[in-house]
């Protein structure tokens, strides 16, 4: 069954074409990575899927109904959850702070936001031993988990994340992957992973889509978009790094 569904998809800033004629799904319970050079599309196509980013054309469903002009705020409580470049915690607030805004759109329900609270310092123990220190602080792999724990707080059914690895040492790297992995593997989480580290990303997914100049120019089983040809020229020239 399709979660996310993406069809025709074209958007950009002002003059600027980010996103051209794209179409891209993400199936209930699938893992899909996001690969490209530099300046390809990755995270407008994120930012369109979040609502972040205005469609100019084609459509966007998500579990079967037509979000194409569904304001941001109301997909998160749809079910889209999404890890930005960057992090962008909240560095005066607290871990737990962060977390609890997260659950924003889960306010109604305050057993739900405090359970939430309690799945996900369980699952980053670290958060949990940092929970009352302000998040400006925190190291950049904690600051990873926090952001990856924020977004979790709004019980998504498909998260988004943008180049989470960015900046970390390659331990953390491996420790937030294990992480988001364990989040598919055991809850059935769908992942819409975008990152630079093409194998570590490609090993982890069961689809895979390269994007260049806002064009679908590679989609298929990670295996196979793992043995294409202009996939190895780009990525695995020893570039990767993994
Ligand atoms: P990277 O891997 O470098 O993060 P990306 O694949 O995520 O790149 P985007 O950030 O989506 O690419 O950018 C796609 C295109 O849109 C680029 O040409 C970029 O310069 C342009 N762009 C992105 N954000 C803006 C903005 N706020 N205003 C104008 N142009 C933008």
């Amino acid at each position: 069954m399709t979660l996310l569904e993406i069809s025709g998809l074209g958007a950009g800033y002002g003059g600027v074409r980010a996103l051209d004629g794209v179409d891209l799904t993400v199936g209930v319970g699938e893992f899909v990575v996001l690969l490209g050079p530099n300046g390809a599309g990755k995270t407008s196509l994120l930012r369109a899927a979040s609502g972040l980013l205005k469609a100019v054309s084609g459509r966007i469903v998500f579990d079967g109904a037509d979000i194409t002009s569904v304001p941001g705020w109301r997909r998160v409580g749809l079910g889209i959850g999404h890890v930005p470049e960057g992090r962008q915690v909240f560095p005066d607030h607290t871990v737990l702070e962060n977390l609890r805004l997260g659950g924003f759109a889960n306010r109604r329900a305050k057993s739900r936001v405090k359970h939430l609270l309690d799945e996900v310092l369980d699952l980053f123990p670290r958060l949990h031993e940092r929970r009352g220190q302000l998040a400006g602080t925190l190291s950049g792999g904690e600051a990873q988990m926090l952001a990856v724990g924020r977004a979790l707080m709004s019980s998504p059914r498909l998260l988004a994340l943008d180049e989470p690895s960015l900046g970390l040492a390659p331990q953390k790297v491996a420790e937030l992957f294990g992480y988001i992995g364990r989040l598919h593997a055991e809850r059935g989480l769908s992942v819409l992973l975008v990152e630079q580290q093409a194998m570590t990303a490609l090993s982890l997914a069961e689809r895979a889509y390269v994007l260049e100049r806002g064009r679908v120019v590679v989609s298929g089983p990670a295996e196979t978009v793992a043995g294409d040809d202009r996939v190895r020229a780009a990525y695995f020239g020893g570039a990767d790094g993994s």
